[in-house]
């Protein structure tokens, strides 16, 4: 077992990765807000394969949510995340920052995104990608891995740091991993502990609703008309508020009319205080 090494500033961070790179070490680095669960350790795992030694980073990032939303309740569980790292045995270092270490007093650089970041979360978490393209462009230019490993869980934000990091000219692969899911489906996320025995059952609906949905298409019905079933489907499951159930372009997330090119349904609903997200490939 590997007991990964862990850094709290950027300097010691930087300092540990020269010694490795001297010694002809790729870097591979794998961003996360922490409260690891199997879907995180599963893109560790992506990246050992593909890098000599992985950074896993742990900071749940201010930036990145509205006032209104979890920044505060966000479950922070560094020693248990460290035991599953060092379990994995993928893991070489956590960076595990203070918030005054990212944002310092006086911070006062913001990040505009455009191109794949507009429409869908943007419309109902309008300030979600600006604190993330400033959260991920701060850890890949600390780091300057080989390759940056995200999760398609959260497929539009892996399209936007594809995008930033190419507009920045960053060299650096940035490489999507595939969704980890539990037994009915439902994808993994931290914040799936909010939910209670009736809501947790709700959200296995989620998935399968983007299943159906997906069968449909298929089948040649009209996207708009899939999307809506598909809405009305998930609120008559128990979801509260269903945001967007929206098939797009897989690869510029355009609105599209036929599937002519690769697809991708995306879905946000909440349950309660809950706000859950999913996405497949059609
Ligand atoms: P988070 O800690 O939620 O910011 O997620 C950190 C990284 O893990 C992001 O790249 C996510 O897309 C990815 N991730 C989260 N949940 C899953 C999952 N169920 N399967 C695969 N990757 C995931």
């Amino acid at each position: 077992m590997t007991r990964p090494l862990t850094c709290h500033t950027i300097l010691a961070l930087c300092e540990q990765l020269a010694q490795w790179r001297a010694g002809g070490a790729s870097i591979g680095l794998v961003p996360t807000m922490g409260a690891l669960h199997d879907g995180h350790l599963s893109l560790v795992r992506a990246t050992a394969k593909r890098a000599d030694k992985v950074v896993v980073s742990i900071f749940v990032n201010p930036t990145q949510f509205a006032p209104h939303e979890d920044f505060d309740t966000y479950p922070r569980t560094l020693d248990t995340d460290r035991e599953n790292l060092a379990d994995s045995g993928a893991a070489d270092l956590i960076f595990a920052p203070g918030g005054g270490e990212i944002y310092p007093p006086g911070f006062a650089t913001a990040m505009h995104v455009d191109g794949p970041a507009l429409g869908l979360e943007s419309d109902f978490r309008p300030h979600f990608f600006g604190g993330v393209a400033i959260i991920v462009a701060k850890l890949l230019i600390a780091a300057l891995p080989d390759i940056a490993m995200f999760g398609e869980k959260d497929y539009q934000q892996l399209l936007v740091i594809r995008r930033m990091a190419a507009d920045l000219g960053l060299p650096i692969e940035i490489a999507g991993g595939p969704i980890l899911r539990e037994d009915d489906g439902l994808a993994m996320s931290s914040r799936n502990a909010y939910l209670d025995a009736e809501e947790r059952k709700v959200a296995g609906q989620l998935n399968l609703v983007l299943k159906a949905a997906i069968a449909r298409l298929r089948k040649g019905d009209a996207i708009r008309e899939v999307e809506v079933t598909a809405e009305t489907a998930l609120k008559a499951a128990g979801f509260d508020t269903v945001d967007y159930v929206a098939v797009r372009d897989a690869e510029t997330l355009a609105t599209i009319e036929d599937l002519a090119h690769p697809a991708r349904i995306l879905a946000a609903a909440k349950i309660g205080k809950t706000r859950l997200i999913d996405n497949m490939a059609v």
